[in-house]
């Protein structure tokens, strides 16, 4: 195949509300598709433990993003809870031409942006099987405080209010089918669309 007929590759945005396990899902589904590539963003948020510079984020200054944002580097970027958090604009569209397929971990926000620019990504949301056990995986977490905790719970809400605009739900209850619907969607463009899960948010918010 020459460069201009050469296939591109496929942009998947994954999104979920802080604390779903949306990154524990990601690390199984990269470890098994190795042709999938993770677009690392850049944030202004500290590390936490265990975190890689260079591999979870590509963590920079406020002054070095201000610059980013100036010189078009991001493709979308977006502050969340007073961070700024953007994707490199470069990277994905050269991975995408190379013919690679990319996974994007982005806010909801982020995640309209790149479907407006690129209609054709697939947009998938993430969240645990009831808004009481997002609640349990953030406090199990013990990364935030309990002010920062509550804050995600409450955007938990808005973002579920925002979820028309994504093709695919992954209900994060079990690991492995988690990971195995994720695989499925990102291989065969098959899973629980969005638009057929009306029924499933009040039984989500039972009990809140
Ligand atoms: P996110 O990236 O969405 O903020 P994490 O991957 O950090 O979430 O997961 C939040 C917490 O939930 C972690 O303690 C993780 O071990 C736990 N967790 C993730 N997936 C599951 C699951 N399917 N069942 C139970 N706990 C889970
Ligand atoms: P966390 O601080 O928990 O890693 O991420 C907080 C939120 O920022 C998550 O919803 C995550 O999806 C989002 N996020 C991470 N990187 C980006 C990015 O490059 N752009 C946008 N818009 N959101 C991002």
């Amino acid at each position: 195949m020459t460069e201009n007929t050469k296939k591109k590759g496929r942009l998947f945005v994954l999104s979920a509300p802080s604390g779903s396990g949306k990154s524990t899902v990601k690390e199984l589904v990269m470890r098994r598709l190795p042709d999938l590539v993770y677009s690392v963003s850049y944030t202004t948020r500290n590390p936490r433990p265990g975190e890689v510079d260079g591999r979870d984020y590509n963590f920079v200054v406020n002054e070095k993003f201000r610059a980013m944002i100036d010189e078009g580097d991001f493709l979308e970027w977006a502050e969340v809870f007073g961070r700024f958090y953007g994707t490199g604009r470069h990277w994905v569209e050269d991975r995408l031409a190379a013919g690679n397929d990319v996974l994007a971990d982005l806010d909801v926000l982020g995640a309209s942006s790149v479907k407006k620019q690129m209609p054709e990504a697939t947009l998938i949301f993430m969240v645990p099987p009831s808004a009481i056990e997002l609640g349990r995986r953030l406090a199990g977490r013990n990364t935030e405080t309990v002010e920062e905790a509550r804050n995600r719970l409450a955007r938990a809400r808005s973002e579920i209010d925002r979820r028309h605009v994504y093709d695919f739900l992954v209900i994060n209850d079990d690991l492995e089918t988690a990971a195995s619907e994720m695989i499925e969607i990102i291989e065969h463009g098959r899973g629980r669309s969005m638009s057929e899960m009306e029924n499933f948010w009040p039984v989500f918010f039972e009990g809140l």
